[in-house]
């Protein structure tokens, strides 16, 4: 992997990748903002091919021994891994380790402590009445930049356990990972054609998605993207899956730990350079601990420094491209514009940075529906924070907007807990801080998708059902 820091050097990767006549995405380095390898890009008929060998891969090999030892492989990689994913879209290194691969490693796991405690066939009535749950055959998953490991065990856990072969077009902007995937698939024993990495852009994940012969097909990305897959899948009628943004509130009741709760509320929307689709970046607070609770986090936000992708540390890492950065940019200043007040960070580089995507870790008070930063997702570290009258209101500003992703509570009444959650529109919800049990399932409603990863519920998405009655004893 170390050889694509050469900045013409074409990616190592499969047999066909040296080949001059294939189109090539200039790859940059998001710390520094040189350029340091080309990208192959698959069209048509790598994407035929693929589709070709896939199909025939469709219920073969013993998934779950495959997956024993693809999660054995992987933690060996361990390393390989979290470099791939640290110099592909700049996560500080200690985080790629400790995070972004740890994250993947826990959801093969417990996708494969799900997939044993499973039934393929249940029985639903006596007299040979079964319901059997099958492979949905060729799962073509199209994977994004932000959390590219992580991303991708959850795709692949639950499509290997289902029973389906599985193409994989990962962003173009974080492909080092997948490669490794990959190479991980191979030493686990997979067949051949049940795992396949395609390296390609948009275009290559627009040719896969519209392929008649896949069976189900699973996104994790921007909202218009997904509306893009839904179409073109939908054109032949192959189910989608989709995990899409978010905008997601953290709702501060006047009785929780006001300085946890806040500590906790910044460092769940600055984490990865805010580039999460789950990422707390609405602090909702009740007007009695308002003031209070912005104070907290102006200071709070002070303390986050940026810093290089290669150095140790607890530090956040540059935004993974120019056009992220320039996104962010346009958000802070829409803030800025719309009257939020700004009480941390702002435009413009990190102080020290001529050169990297490095954004200002910021803050906005006094943030109100209206505003465009209430609504939109920025996928960088800038937090809005909001006041609230009373608990029915608080539930009615979260609830604004198109996303329902997730959502967080922080309030030590137990009753209040249990009527957030109720009143909440999202897939999610997290009280206290506390975070999803192992095998519980992730995903939205609303404009944030639907369908849902991890555990039993990332398996039987890639299934498909089958009724069967009238079947004599054996
Ligand atoms: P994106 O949605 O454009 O790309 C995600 C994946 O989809 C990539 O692999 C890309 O190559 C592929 N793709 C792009 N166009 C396609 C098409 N027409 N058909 C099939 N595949 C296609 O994400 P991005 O450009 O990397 O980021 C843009 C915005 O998306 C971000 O600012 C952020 O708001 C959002 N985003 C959300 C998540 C999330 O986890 N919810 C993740 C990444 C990005």
């Amino acid at each position: 992997m170390t050889a694509r820091r050469g900045g013409s050097a074409v990616l190592p990767g499969p047999a066909g990748w040296a080949d001059p006549e294939r189109p090539r995405l200039v790859l940059v380095d998001p710390a520094t903002e040189a350029p340091r390898a080309l990208l192959p890009l698959s069209r048509g008929a790598e994407v035929a091919e693929a589709v070709a060998r896939a199909r025939r891969a469709v219920g073969t090999g013993d998934r779950l021994a495959i997956l024993e030892r693809l999660i054995g492989e992987i933690e060996a990689r361990r390393e390989d891994m979290a470099q791939a994913i640290s110099q592909d879209m700049g996560s500080p290194i200690d985080f790629a380790r400790s995070k972004q691969v740890e994250a993947a490693c826990d959801h093969l796991r417990a996708t494969l402590n799900a997939a044993r405690t499973m039934e393929t066939v249940s029985e639903i009535a006596p007299g040979g009445h079964e319901v059997a749950y099958e492979p949905a055959g060729v799962a073509a998953l199209v994977t994004p930049w932000n959390w590219p490991l992580n991303q991708v065990a959850l795709k692949v856990g639950g499509a290997l356990a289902a029973g389906c072969s599985m193409i994989l077009k990962p962003s173009e902007l974080s492909t080092g990972a997948a490669l490794i995937f990959a190479e991980c698939m191979q030493a686990a024993g997979a067949p051949e054609g049940l795992f396949t990495v395609l390296a390609g852009d948009g275009e290559t994940g627009r040719l896969l998605a519209s392929h008649p012969d896949i069976g189900i097909a699973s996104f994790t990305g921007s909202t218009s993207v997904g509306r893009q897959i839904a179409a073109a899948a939908g054109a032949n009628l192959v189910p989608v899956l989709l995990e899409l943004g978010g905008k997601s509130a953290n709702l501060l009741f006047s009785d929780c730990d006001l300085a946890v709760a806040v500590k906790q509320g910044v460092a769940h929307c600055f984490r990865n350079s805010g580039q999460s689709c789950n990422a707390a970046s609405r602090m909702l607070v009740a007007r009695e601990v308002y003031g209070e609770a912005v104070a907290l986090a102006a200071a709070e936000a002070a303390e986050w420094r940026m810093g290089a992708p290669a150095a140790a540390g607890g530090h956040l890492g540059p935004l993974v491209s120019q056009a992220q950065h320039d996104r962010v940019q346009t958000h802070i200043e829409a803030a800025l514009e719309d009257g939020a007040r700004l009480v941390a960070g702002g435009p413009g580089r990190a102080e020290g940075f001529a050169r990297g995507w490095y954004p200002r870790p910021t803050v906005f008070a006094d943030v109100t529906p209206e505003m465009r930063l209430f609504r939109e997702e920025v996928f960088g570290p800038v937090l809005s924070i909001t006041p609230f009258d009373s608990e029915e209101e608080a539930v009615r500003l979260a609830n604004e907007g198109d996303y329902g992703l997730a959502g967080y509570v922080q309030t030590a009444d137990p009753a209040r807990q249990r009527r957030v959650a109720a009143g909440l529109k999202v897939g999610m919800v997290q009280i206290n801080g506390r975070s999803r049990a192992e095998g519980a399932p992730f995903g939205g409603v609303r404009q944030s998708g639907h369908g849902r990863e991890a555990g039993i519920w990332g398996i039987r998405a890639f299934q498909t059902v089958k009724s069967v009655s009238g079947l004599d004893p054996l």
